[in-house]
């Protein structure tokens, strides 16, 4: 598949912007090549600036569940767009979005808006470490709460590992705010409670991890996960990647999950920016204008934004079917891949809960951020261009997951295995 006009863009691109993109994945980076210019989107399906279709699994990384271009969530978004774009002062769609917000998330009470899931878990954490007086954070390996830099952090082994910055640019001092377990290990995070309960504010954790590819958690993990609010420790769920994917109420309506904080973006946003976190009163009373924790944004609850938001949760919301759908083609998808790799004697594991899967090229089982590391990343590299030179957007890394959306059918599984067949 040619893309020349992609690689001028590139090339252009490049002169201007680090990397050529504004965020850093999307420069291809883990699997070489040139990166398509996107310029159009219809339900399941892009299109390059060269004018090649691609089946798309990215999904702007996991905004669009209800494919591009829905036509409901454009036509709420150009009736406000004509009526100017941002006021900066209180608007009645926010009270909206917050009530379905509410109706999600049956503990969150109060709910605040902003632009990204960035500002979400970095404003979250400010607020439980201004709530409970404490200043550690705990955070899991291989997970991804956004480039704020107390959460930027990876650490070297062991339960009470002091954080080491792993990006240049952290100072030490501030890392070391952060420590660092191991993902599923119930046992680990039990002994730095024990040791070290009483200092931290919160332990922030992706239910179902998206960022090390799919992780699913176990039940003793989250169990323990729950054991810390025994020592006053805020819990507080990243659903920015699962909120509305895994079910409308997300992974803690899937797995009964207690959350006292909640992180949201992506879907919540309907593809615009947009974002929140939210929990009880009486935590988010903490929040200015009612409390000490200052946080702010100029476009913070856009009307756009909002609309995006509310066409697609309204959809969702409306539609309850849709997630038995999403979870039927990602069981055909995933028993498919298996199918497919098995039949080839190429070692895996497929991880996938509902709408979002990674193919592992491993033997299995991948519970942690360790053993997903063992993915063979060259093999990665040649099912990732097999498939994009097939017509497959798939995610540009072993360690994301690919989505689904509800423009994903039978039809297109059937085409992502022709073309799986074909790579192989
Ligand atoms: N938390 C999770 C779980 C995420 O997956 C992401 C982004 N992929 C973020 C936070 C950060 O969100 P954003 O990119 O909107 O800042």
């Amino acid at each position: 598949m040619e893309r020349p006009v992609s690689a001028r863009l590139f090339a252009e691109a490049q002169r201007h912007i680090p990397g050529g993109v504004s965020s850093p994945v999307r420069a291809f980076k883990a699997v070489g090549g040139t990166p398509p210019f996107l310029v159009r989107g219809e339900g399941a399906y892009v299109w390059d600036a060269d004018g090649n279709r691609y089946l798309d699994y990215v999904l702007s990384w996991g905004p669009l569940i209800l494919g591009h271009a829905h036509p409901e969530v454009l036509a709420r978004v150009e009736e406000v767009a004509k009526r100017g774009l941002t006021f900066g002062a209180p608007h009645p769609l926010e009270a909206e979005l917050a009530q379905a917000v509410k109706r999600a998330y049956p503990g969150v009470e109060l709910v605040r808006f902003v632009n990204s899931g960035t500002e979400a878990t970095m404003s979250a954490l400010r607020l439980a470490r201004g709530y409970t007086g404490r200043k550690y954070l705990v955070k899991f390996r291989g997970n991804y709460h956004g480039h704020a830099d107390g959460l930027l952090v990876e650490a070297g082994s062991g339960a009470l590992t002091l954080g080491v910055p792993s990006s240049a640019g952290v100072p030490e001092e501030y890392a070391k705010l952060t420590l660092v377990l191991e993902y599923n290990d119930p046992e680990a995070l039990r002994a730095l409670l024990r040791a070290r309960g009483e200092e931290i504010a919160a332990i922030i954790f992706e239910p179902v991890v998206g960022n090390a590819g799919v992780l699913v958690p176990t039940e003793e993990f989250l169990k323990a996960l729950h054991e810390a609010r025994d020592y006053g420790v805020l819990l507080v769920a990243d659903e920015v990647m699962t909120g509305f994917r895994l079910g409308f109420g997300g992974a803690t309506e899937r797995f009964g999950l207690r959350p006292d904080l909640v992180t949201l973006g992506k879907i919540l946003g309907g593809g615009l920016p947009a974002a929140a976190y939210g929990g009880r009163r009486e935590i988010m009373e903490k929040v200015a204008p009612l409390g000490p924790v200052y946080q702010a944004g100029t476009l913070s609850g856009n009307p756009l934004a909002m609309a995006a938001g509310l066409a697609t949760l309204g959809i969702l919301e409306k539609n309850p079917g849709y997630y038995a759908r999403l979870e039927e083609v990602g069981a055909g998808l995933e028993a498919g891949l298996r199918e497919v790799l098995s039949r080839k004697g190429i070692p895996h594991a497929v991880n996938r809960v509902g709408s979002m899967l990674t193919v592992f090229f491993t033997e299995g089982p991948v519970r942690t951020f360790a053993e997903a590391r063992r993915t063979d990343t060259e093999l990665f590299r040649r099912f990732f261009h097999g498939l994009l030179d097939r017509g497959v957007y798939w995610p540009p890394s072993n360690f994301e997951a690919a989505f689904l959306s509800i423009a994903h059918g039978e039809a297109e599984v059937a085409l992502t295995l022709e073309a799986l067949e074909r790579v192989l």
